[in-house]
């Protein structure tokens, strides 16, 4: 039994989504003398409706015929975090308000569904990487619109958990490794971008990851006495075949740190979309370069895996109440210097395909 909410006037300040008259509603418990909290739909922002909360206080609202009169209101909506793995990573205690939804996107279908809830006093989203069933290859994921609808979803930070193979005898089997670096072996970089047609932008991406989600995943990874290895490079190959022997000697001589085939196009994509990103190595075989290695059965892998899920698991759990309410690092501001475009000349279309990532610039300079 809700009644209809009219909203005289809005904040804009960091949601710009609400920067427009909207129709809402409010739930009659969460109504006080005090305040009260309005919830709704903001259609404004098209392909999906964005949920949000509202709470006004009682110099700001007054309540008139049945309508609800706010003249200011601060939103409650948490910004959210994202978390991208395999699947299973999201069957954890206390998830709850679990709902899978579908995202259409500009730039194709993502990886699957994502389940959006609250876990730990946080409001997040969970994207199975490849698919729930594991049907999608590394090469063939769709990276932007993957992190196109995280961003859809108001999400401020990805927490992305990946198995990796360890290049250096020191990272062990179940071992978490926190890389701060990327190298690219992809031929993919046209993909691991939303800019082009019409846009150009060039990121900075000296630090690929967050260095401020790595430090929490970090101090979380050490509080709970899980084997964590601060820093590392990690060898974005292309797959699906693993790296022949050759190779794999190579990336160890070298001295990079672990090998995967997914999360450079992810930690690309996000920075461009200002979504702070770090990763979760977790380590599940010595690649093929140490020779001395017991032969890997697939028993032992997937043992292992299951090792990492659950160790993974407690971690997000644990980091999740850590991350700041309002994101506010370098990476959310990556764009703010980076689009060379004049905003004049922004094709409609492309303008369009990119309003998540673009509407907080629509009304500043493009470039300094
Ligand atoms: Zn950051």
């Amino acid at each position: 039994m809700n009644t209809p909410c009219k909203l005289l006037q809005v904040v804009p300040h960091d949601t710009l989504f609400l920067a427009t008259a909207l129709k809402a509603a409010y739930s009659p418990r969460n109504f006080s003398r005090r305040s009260v909290e309005v919830e709704g739909h903001d259609k404004f922002v098209g392909l999906h409706s964005a949920r949000f909360r509202i709470r006004a206080h009682a110099a700001e609202w007054r309540f008139i015929g049945g309508l609800v009169l706010v003249s200011r209101f601060h939103l409650m909506t948490p910004h959210r975090v994202g978390i991208i793995g395999g699947s299973g990573l999201y069957h954890i205690e206390g998830f709850t308000q679990q709902k899978w939804r579908k995202v259409t996107t500009p730039f194709g279908p993502p990886s699957d569904s994502f389940l959006t809830g609250e876990l730990a006093g946080r409001a997040v989203v969970f994207l199975p990487r490849h698919g729930r069933g594991h049907r999608i290859l590394p090469s063939e994921l769709n990276h932007r619109a993957n992190i196109w609808a995280l961003k859809k979803f108001g999400v401020g930070w990805i927490i992305s958990v990946s198995a990796v193979g360890s290049l250096q005898g020191r990272y062990r089997p179940c071992d978490i490794v926190l890389p701060n670096q990327f190298v690219d072996r992809t031929k993919k970089s046209l993909e691991h971008t939303f800019f082009g047609r019409g846009i150009v932008a060039h990121i900075a991406f000296a630090d690929p990851i967050c260095e401020e989600l790595r430090q929490l995943l970090l101090q979380t990874c050490r509080a709970l006495g899980a084997r964590v290895h601060d820093g590392g490079t990690y060898v974005n190959m292309e797959g699906p075949a693993f790296s022949t022997r050759s190779e794999s000697m190579t990336n160890h001589n070298l001295g990079y740190d672990v090998i995967g085939m997914t999360n450079l196009g992810e930690a690309k994509c996000a920075r461009e979309a200002e979504i702070s990103y770090a990763t979760m190595a977790m380590v599940t075989d010595y690649d093929c370069w140490k020779a001395d290695e017991a032969h890997v059965t697939v028993d032992m892998v997937i043992a292992n895996l299951q090792r990492n899920a659950a160790q993974a698991k407690e971690i997000v759990q644990r980091v999740l109440p850590q991350i700041p309410a309002e994101p506010n690092c370098s990476c959310h501001r990556a764009l703010q210097n980076a689009i060379l475009t004049d905003k004049k000349l922004w094709p409609a279309k492309t303008k369009t395909a990119l309003r998540p990532l673009l509407q907080k610039y629509y009304s500043r300079p493009a470039s300094p």
